[in-house]
């Protein structure tokens, strides 16, 4: 397993690795104002201890700018059980981006595609999800599933 790592370039927190409760969470805590900026891109996996510090953490920054970029699925799965993750219903903007599944009709291609959640909206009571092109063969890919359970913490 790889161990929680936590590294800072410009004004982000990138995590990565397999989060448990030894993971450096303090060092998240800023020492002033301004937004906490958290990329979970390169997280492999995180522990029920690990996920208590990181709800310990977001109760504690409860009136702060906080936003999570490049959420991985596991990170959507648990924001869709559990909202506590991103700090509560209410803090549902604090994701700017995940993955999500998309399959290519042409030549099969799956693949987890960064969507910015800007970009994910309602129409005529359906969520639209933004479409996205194939780097193998450029053709549109579909998004794998029912958008709205898979973006259900976007709007539920
Ligand atoms: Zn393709």
């Amino acid at each position: 397993m790889v161990k929680g790592m936590l590294s800072k370039r410009e004004e982000t927190f990138f995590l990565s690795g397999f989060i448990d409760e030894t993971f450096e969470f303090s060092a998240l805590l800023p020492s002033q104002g301004g937004q906490l900026k958290l990329n979970f891109q390169a997280v492999l996996g995180i522990s029920s201890l690990g996920l208590r510090h990181l709800i310990d953490l977001l109760a504690t920054l409860e009136n702060k700018s906080v936003a999570f970029f490049e959420c991985p699925r596991l990170f959507v799965e648990l924001f869709n059980h559990m909202p506590q993750v991103y700090g509560g219903r209410r803090h549902a903007r604090r994701i700017v981006s995940c993955y999500a599944p998309y399959c290519c009709p042409a030549c099969s291609l799956s693949v987890d595609v960064l969507v910015p959640l800007e970009s994910v909206r309602f129409d005529c009571h359906e969520l639209i999800v933004p479409s996205a092109k194939c780097h193998i063969c450029r053709s549109a890919m579909n998004f794998i599933g029912d958008p709205m359970e898979y973006f259900l913490f976007t709007y539920g």
